[in-house]
């Protein structure tokens, strides 16, 4: 095998199959491979039967076809040589001419060998070039050369030859794939291993080029889903031969008792059903019902998912394009989402706006966005950035949601029907005072959950594994979410990282936003890259070391009278008890919007429960004096509940059904 480069060297080989020359074609059954220099052609063709085609054991037949090097033209009806030769070199292609036993110089019959640019290791391929070599360049040729067990008999000594080697050889990868699943590779331990083994990028000695060093790889493209051979030194790729009606059922699966679309559409993973019909129409498989049956015979056979167990919602910082993958022995599939492309290399630019922005806690930011672009899965503490509007907190967190931007939810705190929010990686929540008590209870349920079931309208619910990390907005004072007893003793278990952005200093940029984007695919893939490489795994409960801040601080401690927090206490515990249907006791008084005075003897606090009780009233959530009501022949004193604790009471209710 040689490079068009290597053929055009007047010193280098060109490899053939041999017999002994005899005119007798039954004769011609056993082939010896034997690399020739170029100037010994002529008297290698004038001694021997020859063919470029490579059998299996030298033993010439269709069946053993293994590649070949070129292609031989045999030309008998009169084609005048030098018609033939400037139709060649019009080409500029390289050739050598040899006329045959019957020639002679009213009649001229020869052979012309065209030589391959790359070995062509398919046989079905081989007979295409053929085919193009005679329809395009030699209609006169007999067509029956184009047979892969075709070889050449042998040339009378005193023929004149003619030859060509300054031009190129024929271009094959012009005309599709050259190989197929059925070539054997050679690894550079020296193993073979073929190509549908193989599933990451395994260095080999490549088959295209007489290769003595392993100087190729072959890997698996999942956007293609096809293999690939790559050579540095014919700086060339080779894509795998797949049949033509397996590479349209690509989107499609067998799924229970139907089949399903999967794909990515504007960088997001979908699945749809789409029924057998539709099937066949867009696989081009529905005008005979052997071809349909085919078609749904390869389909169950080879892409039948049995079960979904889950869906896995990636970011996947190694890959350049979104795609999917369907794991069919554990029923996963998997989404992998490209982050947001490089596209100015300029990490000094996010280095200094990071500075500005987190001031001493740059280096924990950087280890947070590190985890969150490098892995999934993976705990994070959540982040409560506080202060007044414009300092920059909310373009911060829009920064980070455009990292995986199909992966990322603007929530607004209430847990719907369809929570397509729970596939995300990135929860970036206002808070918001008017739903702050479902909001608090719905983001507890999900920074605790490993899985979670995700319900969208017009499909089936399905489970996730929870990849969801959570930012929160607050101008408030004490954001709810966090309750004291979360208070951390340490930076290896706290929870939290909150804090209060400085103001930005005039003049503002009102273009930041945009200038980090375009600096930030560069940075998350070089600089981010290095510090996730160098976080230790030290027993940290949130990935990380979490810094508590003094805003983390005087969170749980100095703005939370010891009165508020019990008050609230109460609170959570009459709206989340009472919703999930734990606290029966008094439910039929708080229905009837009455509450017992009882409730509050029922809870240990710090606090006199008359002081709760007044605080409560002064918040809005209870009205009135203490009275006795009746109902269902139980008598309690009783404070009326207003409207505002009713809707919370009723939000939370809701969100449990
Ligand atoms: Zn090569």
């Amino acid at each position: 095998m040689t490079t068009e480069q290597q053929r055009k060297d007047p010193n280098d080989r060109i490899e053939l199959s041999l017999a002994p020359k005899n005119y007798d074609a039954s004769k011609n059954v056993k082939f010896e491979r034997k690399e020739i220099r170029p100037k010994d052609l002529e008297q290698t063709l004038k001694s021997y039967n020859y063919s470029l085609i490579k059998w299996k054991d030298g033993i010439r037949d269709g069946a053993n076809y293994q590649f070949s090097d070129g292609f031989t033209i045999d030309i008998d009806q009169g084609l005048p040589i030098p018609d033939a030769e400037t139709r060649l070199k019009s080409q500029n292609l390289n050739y050598f001419l040899i006329p045959s036993k019957s020639h002679t110089p009213e009649h001229h019959k020869y052979h012309i060998l065209i030589f391959f640019s790359y070995p062509v290791y398919i046989k079905k391929a081989y007979k295409k070039m053929a085919e193009h070599i005679i329809t395009d360049l030699f209609p006169e040729c007999d067509p029956a050369v184009k047979d892969a067990s075709r070889f050449i008999f042998g040339s009378p000594d005193n023929v004149i030859v003619s030859a060509y080697f300054q031009g190129e050889n024929f271009d094959v990868l012009e005309h599709g794939a050259i190989w197929d699943n059925s070539l054997a590779l050679t690894k550079s331990s020296g193993n073979a291993i073929y190509p549908t083994q193989i599933d990451k990028k395994t260095s080999i000695y490549c088959p295209f080029h007489q290769d003595n060093t392993p100087s190729a790889f072959v890997n698996h493209s999942k956007k293609s889903k096809n293999w690939y051979i790559s050579c540095s030194a014919c700086d060339q790729t080779f894509w795998m031969e797949r049949p033509e009606f397996e590479q349209r059922c690509d989107p499609y699966w067998s799924y229970g008792k139907d089949v399903f679309e999967l794909g990515i559409v504007n960088e997001e993973f979908f699945i749809e059903k789409i029924g057998k019909a539709k099937f066949h129409v867009l696989t081009k498989t529905h005008y005979s019902s052997e071809e349909k049956a085919a078609a749904f015979e390869y389909l169950v056979d080879n892409k039948h998912i049995s079960h979904i167990s889950r869906i896995d919602y990636l970011g996947d910082i190694e890959t350049e394009e979104s795609y999917y993958r369907v794991i069919l022995e554990k029923g996963i599939i998997e989404a992998h989402h490209t982050p947001l492309p490089s596209v100015d290399q300029d990490n000094s630019f996010i280095e200094r706006y990071l500075e500005d922005r987190f001031r001493q806690y740059k280096d924990f930011i950087k280890e947070y966005l590190a985890v969150f672009c490098y892995t999934n899965h993976q705990k994070l503490p959540t982040l409560i950035l506080k202060g007044p509007r414009g300092n920059g907190k909310s373009t911060f967190a829009e920064i980070v949601g455009e990292i995986y931007r199909p992966l990322t939810f603007e929530w607004q705190g209430h847990e719907e029907n369809f929570t397509y929010e729970v596939e995300k990686k990135l929860l970036i929540v206002e808070e918001n005072e008017s739903t702050k008590m479902s909001q608090y209870k719905t983001l507890k349920k999900y920074s605790g959950q490993k899985y979670a079931m995700v319900n969208k309208k017009f499909k089936d619910p399905y489970k996730i594994r929870n990849n969801m990390n959570i930012i929160m907005l607050t101008n408030e004072v004490i954001p709810l979410y966090v309750s004291r007893e979360e208070q951390p003793k340490d930076e290896f278990n706290n929870q939290f990282f909150v804090y209060e952005f400085p103001e930005i200093k005039p003049p503002m940029d009102p273009q930041i936003q945009n200038r980090i984007l375009k600096r930030l695919g560069h940075y998350i893939r070089t600089e981010l890259r290095t510090v996730f490489n160098n976080i230790t795994d030290s027993g940290y409960r949130y990935s990380i070391r979490v810094p508590i801040t003094d805003a983390e601080k005087s969170l749980f401690v100095d703005n939370v009278t010891d009165l508020e927090a019990d008050t609230d206490r109460y609170l959570q515990h009459l709206i989340l008890n009472h919703s999930e249907k734990q606290d029966g006791q008094y439910s039929d008084f708080i229905e009837k919007g009455y509450l017992p005075t009882k409730f509050f003897r029922d809870i240990q606090a710090k606090t006199h429960y008359n002081r709760v009780i007044k605080n409560l009233k002064k918040r809005g959530f209870l009205t009135g004096e203490q009275m006795r009501f009746q109902i269902n022949e139980r008598r309690e004193y009783c404070f009326e509940i207003t409207q505002k604790l009713k809707d919370e009471i009723n939000k939370a209710k809701s969100e449990c059904l």
